[in-house]
């Protein structure tokens, strides 16, 4: 404990002397301090003047001995000494001590030399204000104390006395502010689980107070050649900030340094450690020149580290790994909220030309911790690249035909539920079964469901996907082809295909009012479908005067925020007539 405390105060010394050298010489406060000394001998000067004159001044119109007002300037000389005190600490508590005593001398002397007792009172209130300023000083000095302790725990881990989190933040923030050039290295060290559960945490505890231990000393030496601050964040996570770094093989050199330091044998107890660790890091501000993305590189550059298990344990930051990131960081959510049930879903209403509703797309919708909702466009993709698609698509088809199963039976109400299907999902060999499934169970006829498939699907191997588009029309349920437009679009698979619903893409609707080619390009689909056999929507309508033009042109149904946004199920259940 003791041997702590120690490594404490001296750790928090680095802190705090790094941290000083570091703050730019404080002009703003040399000028205040000389401007009260010359204040002071300024108000000084004007008391012995006054003391000593014999005339007389007409204040508020009476005639008043000019001696009178000494008092005042006297009372100004001591608020001075008193400033001095309460804003430069020690430094100003000396300078105004100083101040005092010689004036002790000089006032002596004049008593002598002028046979007067006049000064007496002086005296006396020189000597009050030098107690009472040593009062302030010792006072100020213990409050000053306290806060110097709390301010060292705040920023010194408590088991290896190593400088925190917050201590390397507030580094980093100040160098940063001084366009200093420094990298933020994150370490992990590896399998370090495997000491806590096999010799207990008492005993990891003792290796990671000896690897700090190793490493303060590392970096106090100056022997990397680098200016090294090396800090515990938590757990067995240190970070290491590197300044006087000119180049990428500086940084190196210096990781390299730290890890032939932890990889010397740790002998605790009788028993032998061999540790490792993970390297990753992130220069500011070549890398970034963003603070808080300079720890998330280096994180980043670690995670990369860790996941590719190569022999090489150090990675420098790239902008693509915080994209790994972040798409790891989704994969997940993306899983936890598939093992607990929590992936949601909107339903978004989709209408006749005049107004009626026709049915609802289900979307789905994945929470973020702070519980906004991540985007679909970011986690959908992630989805289908990590095979968690499938699992998506039957969460949210399940949930929204239970849900409307449930409002709809009994009632002769011709509403649709279109689910969106990736194209890997309809292709997999259980989908049909999977289909009967969720039919049996959810208690929506087959003819009230529509599944959205993109027309990407013909491009992969389009006889396979139109067997399998035969085979869900055959269960009675409606295919709808989404996002109309964008890929394939050619009129040959159109026609042999078995769909119901042709749904034009936003970007169309978009364009459709400035631009005329794509007005008479939608109008074209439009036209094309019905002479197929297709109904036609048009998606992402937002205003009265697209849904005017859709009009004209004969579109049969429309979806978009113009007529409602996707919301909960049980708000777009409120749009279901007789529906309370
Ligand atoms: P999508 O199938 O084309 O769905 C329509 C998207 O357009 C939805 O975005 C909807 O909120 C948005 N939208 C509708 N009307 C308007 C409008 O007037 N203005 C604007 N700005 N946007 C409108 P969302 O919910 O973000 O979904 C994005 C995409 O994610 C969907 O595009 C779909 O491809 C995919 N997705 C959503 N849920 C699922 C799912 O359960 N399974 C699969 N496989 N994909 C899904
Ligand atoms: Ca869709
Ligand atoms: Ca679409």
């Amino acid at each position: 404990m003791e041997k702590n405390n120690a490594a404490e105060a001296k750790s928090t010394k680095t802190v705090d002397s790094t941290l000083k050298e570091l703050t730019h010489s404080k002009t703003s406060t040399k000028i205040t301090f000389g401007a009260i000394v010359l204040l002071y001998f300024i108000v000084t000067f004007i008391t012995t003047a006054t003391a000593r004159s014999q005339g007389t001044v007409m204040f508020f119109g009476l005639p008043t001995p000019v001696s009178s007002f000494t008092g005042i300037f006297s009372s100004l000389a001591n608020i001075c000494i008193i400033l001095l005190v309460v804003f430069f600490g020690k430094f100003g508590y000396i300078v105004s001590l100083t101040l005092l005593i010689v004036q002790f001398p000089l006032q002596v002397y004049n008593m002598l030399e002028r046979h007067s007792l006049a000064a007496v009172p002086g005296i006396f209130t020189s000597i009050l204000t030098i107690v009472a300023i040593t009062i302030i000083y010792l006072n100020n000095r213990k409050i000053a104390r306290y806060q110097q302790r709390m301010r060292d725990q705040a920023v010194t881990d408590s088991l290896t006395g190593l400088p925190n989190h917050f201590a390397c933040t507030e580094l980093c923030e100040d160098l940063a502010k001084h366009n200093v050039k420094f990298a933020v290295v994150s370490i992990d060290l590896n399998n370090f689980k495997s000491i806590n559960d096999t010799m207990g945490h008492e005993m990891g505890n003792q290796v990671l107070i000896e690897v700090a231990h190793r490493w303060k000393e590392l970096a106090e030496s100056w022997r990397t050649g680098t200016r090294d601050f090396i800090s515990r964040l938590g757990a067995d996570d240190f970070s290491l900030v590197i300044q006087g770094c000119g180049s990428d093989a500086d940084i190196r050199r210096t990781i390299n340094t730290y890890e032939k330091e932890l990889e010397k044998k740790i002998t605790i107890d009788d028993c032998d450690y061999y540790l490792t660790a993970s390297y990753g890091y992130c220069v500011f501000p070549t890398d970034t020149d963003n603070i808080s993305t300079v720890f998330s590189g280096a994180d980043a550059a670690l995670h990369e580290v860790k996941r590719l298990r190569s022999s090489n344990h150090i990675c420098h930051f790239s902008p693509g790994l915080l994209k790994t990131e972040r798409m790891l960081e989704i994969e997940r959510k993306i899983r936890a909220a598939l093992d607990s049930d929590e992936i949601l879903y909107h339903l978004q209403p989709q209408y006749n030309i005049n107004h009626q509703l026709r049915g609802f797309e289900a979307l789905a919708r994945l929470q973020d911790t702070d519980e906004s909702f991540i985007a679909p466009s970011e986690f959908i993709p992630i989805a289908e690249k990590t095979g968690l698609i499938d699992r998506v698509d039957m969460a949210v088809f399940r949930q929204a035909a239970t849900f409307l199963g449930k409002r709809l039976t009994n009632q002769n109400m011709d509403i649709t539920l279109s689910v969106n299907i990736s194209v890997r999902h309809l292709m997999r060999n259980n989908f049909i079964e999977e289909l009967r499934e969720i039919l049996r169970t959810c208690g929506l006829r087959s003819d009230h469901l529509e599944i959205e498939i993109t027309e990407s699907i013909m491009i992969d191997s389009a006889e396979k996907a139109l067997r399998r588009i035969d085979e869900v029309k055959r269960l009675g349920i409606k295919i709808a082809i989404d996002d109309f437009g964008t890929g394939y679009s050619s009129l040959s698979y159109l026609s042999n295909l078995p769909a119901d619903l042709l749904k034009i893409d936003k970007s169309f609707i978009d364009q459709m009012n400035t631009s005329d080619s794509y007005k008479q390009y939608v109008a074209t689909i439009i036209s094309i479908g019905h002479i197929l056999g297709f109904k036609v929507i048009s998606e992402g309508v937002e205003t009265e005067e697209q849904l005017e033009t859709l009009r004209q042109i004969g579109c049969d149904l429309i979806q978009g925020f113009v007529w409602g946004r996707p919301v909960a199920p049980e708000v777009a259940a409120k749009l279901i007539p007789n529906e309370e």
